[in-house]
């Protein structure tokens, strides 16, 4: 069977990368690896989560936990998310949240609505390769946004979207502790991507997967609260804020929610119905139950571990690289971002890492819709221990001033 010509044209960019098959090699138990961008499992909340499960199959609450439920998820979850919106200046209500499974099927349901072939989605370079994974299947172009340094005119975006037989449909942002580079916007950034968002009459994709993994400096606010202070309510904003429970309590239950105006849930609602239904009762009932019960505590928890994991790493960093590297000192989440020499490359730098100094990362260019970004490389702080964080910077350290010589 000649499978490849049976394919729809959305399949052609579906390609596992070079770098998925070398990072394959990560199960080997010598290499100290900071590629993941995973919680660490021992800091997960196994007691409490294991109380909620329990709670959720006693006789009274089973025939809930295990039937069907309604497409929008699970009502006291969603009224306990309007709470914790409102604590970030996004007042709502409960028609204004859908639950997903996860924050990525959020990102693939706003590819599928937002996204026609050939139309443009802003992205920034480096964004969070998820997206543009999620995004590829409605076959978009990308173009550069760039709210630190400087966006395009609106007229320059809306020309060359044109040019490529389409219009700009979205732009797409983590503007907390961003994957991969770990920098927050700051306010006035925001207000750029607002401004411009507004001359283009576009969608707003806020990723707030970190927001709540903050270790110093002051809370910046939400785009999307920004954007209810210019318009006076949720149902007139253009700005979609995807949140997460897969780095506060736990990722494998799935659960995720999108924030938006009630027109764009109706439609997430509709998608999600015929997509699958619904995301699962009991783990929906179950991380209620925990959100309820524990996550203050769990975040505090997961805070002061990996704030402490952060300054080991940066502090790792300052002693062991040579002169000529440079790295963001992130205020959150799980990454440090690494600009290495000028014509140096982080997938051949990684090859060589794993082969002679047993030591793993991302190669930056995986987070570049156009490829670029070859001399960077992505570290993840928040799996790896103390001596483990010494010895594979102090590794790293190592083979890329050997490879400066070279
Ligand atoms: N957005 C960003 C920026 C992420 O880093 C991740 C997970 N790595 C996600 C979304 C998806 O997370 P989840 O589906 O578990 O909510």
């Amino acid at each position: 069977m000649g499978w490849d010509a049976k394919f729809a044209s959305r399949a052609e960019r579906m390609r596992a990368s070079e770098i998925r098959e070398l990072l394959k090699l990560l199960d080997q138990p010598d290499i100290i690896s900071f590629a993941g961008g995973i919680p660490d499992p021992a800091l997960f909340p196994d007691a409490a989560f294991r109380a909620a499960y329990q709670d959720a199959l006693t006789t009274a609450n089973a025939g809930a936990a295990l039937q069907y439920s309604i497409s929008e998820g699970f009502p006291p979850l969603r009224r306990w998310l309007v709470g914790e919106m409102a604590k970030i200046g996004v007042p709502c209500g409960i028609d204004n949240i859908v639950i997903t499974s996860g924050s990525q099927q959020a990102l693939d349901y706003l590819g599928k609505l937002l996204l026609s072939p050939g139309d443009t989605a802003l992205v920034t370079w480096p964004t969070y390769l998820g997206a543009l994974q999620a995004f590829n299947a409605y076959e978009p172009r990308y173009d550069r946004l760039n709210p630190a340094q400087g966006n395009l005119t609106p007229a320059a975006y809306a020309e060359a979207a044109g040019q490529a037989g389409g219009r700009v449909k979205l732009a797409y942002l983590t503007p907390d502790f961003a994957n991969p580079t770990g920098e927050t916007l700051d306010r006035a950034a925001r207000e750029r991507v607002l401004d411009l968002a507004d001359e283009l009459d576009i969608a707003v994709i806020e990723d707030q997967a970190y927001q709540a993994l903050r270790y110093d400096g002051e809370p910046v606010p939400a785009i999307l609260a920004l954007d209810i202070a210019r318009k006076g309510h949720i149902d007139a904003t253009r700005t979609i804020y995807c949140g997460s429970f897969s780095k506060t309590l736990a990722p494998g239950l799935r659960v995720g929610w999108v924030c938006a105006a009630a027109p764009v849930i109706t439609k997430l609602v509709l998608m999600k119905q015929a997509a699958d239904l619904h995301s699962p009762s009991i783990n929906q009932m179950a991380m209620h139950h925990v959100a309820e019960h524990a996550f203050a505590d769990q975040v505090a928890k997961i805070r002061a571990a990996y704030r402490h994991r952060r300054d080991r790493m940066l502090a790792a960093l300052d002693r062991h690289m040579p002169e000529g590297v440079a790295w963001s000192r992130p205020e959150g989440g799980m990454f440090i971002w690494v600009t290495l020499p000028e014509g140096m490359d982080g997938a051949s730098l990684l090859a060589r890492a794993i082969e002679t100094e047993r030591v793993a990362f991302v190669p930056g260019s995986a987070f570049h819709a156009d490829g670029s970004g070859t001399n960077t490389i992505r570290l993840n702080f928040s799996l790896a221990g103390d001596a483990a964080i010494d010895e594979g910077i102090m590794r790293l350290g190592r083979l890329i001033g050997a490879s400066r010589r070279a």
